[in-house]
């Protein structure tokens, strides 16, 4: 096993009594798909244990793994996104160019901006966008559909270096990104930094009651080290003089909250409610989140009594969806190649590739037909409707589908 550096110290305010409510134990990087060479080596596994800070309500994971251990050569290029994001990243752009006035003399600037997926529609309306990702091959895909991009890690410094040269921004995207970066304070410094006086930063996290509420232990992964609150968040921006004025509820990625933040505060009614509610529900509060081991350990008693007992009756059975979640549900619950035959995924990427851990082949969706297996087991549930639709014609011929998360059901 692996010693990362710990963190004994909250993330967001430094305060040293962090409480640790849940352990998965030790698991391999839910995105580390191992290539066929690769099975002969044992993998890294770092432990994932999640506190919550009394001080400031973040709750967080406790280990840092590196960087470069997270975002090696080996990780995969998501090129495909769904059609679901792309459409919800359309909408987005459309309602910021209008709220904001935005044209030619503009600049739209995001980070951790992948191929150019979000800045692609403003270029489309000659706004000038500016994109910002530490990874090559994403960087280099943008670059060649025209979205300037800038291969880099966001943080203080390079905000710093962009203002000094007149690049602020009339407008900051950071879509499921702040929860992944070691450097907390760092980013949100950097992001007050980058963005003009009268700019606006929309960001969009993971909501830790969603997460908590609907049992989603399977989006804590090493890549996650923060699991937000609005609570949590108010804090957090007004550190570094800037203001959380409001909350979007979002359907995507099981449940985020869109966030607009900007220097001067105006908040509007959105994050009173939130913060209403947090109090109400006691998400600021240890007591919210201790119940949640009992009710994660639940849920992978149920799972694994049900695949045992299909196994009992001769049923065979597939993944489908090597996400990075399903590598966590999967070596959480201990399932491997005694229960599932195969992982299907659509990613040619990922596909002649292992699922870290229990090292279950990833093949191409068509061996879903060849072989008809009785049961798909959904690992990405949050997309599953898309899914199931998709797979129409293995339902059609009797196939029948596994949702592991919220609770364990059979469709
Ligand atoms: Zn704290």
């Amino acid at each position: 096993m692996n010693q990362p550096a710990g963190t004994s110290h909250c993330r967001s305010c430094g305060g040293e009594d962090l409480g640790v409510f849940l352990s998965l134990g030790n698991m391999p990087l839910s995105d580390g798909l191992l290539a066929p060479e690769a099975l002969a080596r044992e993998e890294p596994r770092y432990p994932l244990d999640v506190a919550f800070c009394p001080d400031c309500t973040l709750a967080q994971i406790l280990a840092t793994v590196p960087p470069e251990q997270l975002f090696g050569a080996d990780y995969p290029y998501f090129s495909s996104f769904t059609d679901s994001l792309l459409r919800h990243s359309a909408a987005n752009v459309a309602a910021r160019i209008a709220e904001r006035r935005l044209d030619g003399k503009s600049l739209v600037v995001e980070l951790a901006s992948n191929d150019g997926y979000l800045l692609q529609y403003y270029r489309e309306r000659s706004i000038p966008v500016l994109g910002i990702d530490p990874a090559l091959g994403p960087v280099a895909a943008a670059r060649a559909r025209g979205v300037e991009t800038l291969q880099a890690f966001f943080g203080r410094e390079l905000a710093i270096q962009l203002a000094t040269n007149g690049r602020q921004a009339d407008v900051i995207h950071a879509n499921n990104v702040l929860a992944h970066v070691a450097d907390t304070n760092g980013f949100v410094s950097g992001i007050g930094t980058l963005l003009k006086d009268d700019g606006v930063a929309v960001i969009e996290v993971p909501y830790v009651k969603e997460l908590i509420d609907h049992g989603e232990f399977d989006t804590i992964y090493h890549e996650h080290l923060c699991y937000f609150s609005v609570t949590a968040l108010t804090e957090l921006f007004r550190r570094h003089g800037l203001a959380l004025n409001r909350v979007e509820p979002l359907a995507i990625h099981g449940g985020s909250l869109r966030l607009f933040v900007e220097k001067r505060e105006r908040q509007d009614r959105s994050v009173a409610e939130y913060l209403q509610a947090e109090r109400r529900a006691g998400v600021d509060r240890f007591d919210y989140y201790a119940g949640f081991s009992a009710r994660v350990a639940r849920i992978r008693g149920d799972l694994l009594e049900l695949l045992a007992r299909l196994k009992r009756e001769g049923a065979r059975i597939a993944g489908y969806g090597a996400a990075a979640k399903g590598t966590i549900l999967l070596n959480f619950a201990g399932i491997g190649r005694e229960m599932l035959e195969f992982v299907a995924d659509r990613n040619v990427h990922k596909q002649g590739r292992y699922m870290p851990g229990v090292r279950l082949p990833i093949v191409a969706p068509g061996r879903i037909l060849e072989t008809q297996p009785d049961y798909l087991l959904i690992l990405p549930w949050n997309f599953k409707d898309e899914i199931m639709e998709q797979q129409g014609e293995y339902r059609s011929r009797g196939g029948r589908f596994i949702v592991p998360v919220p609770e364990v059901v059979v469709i």
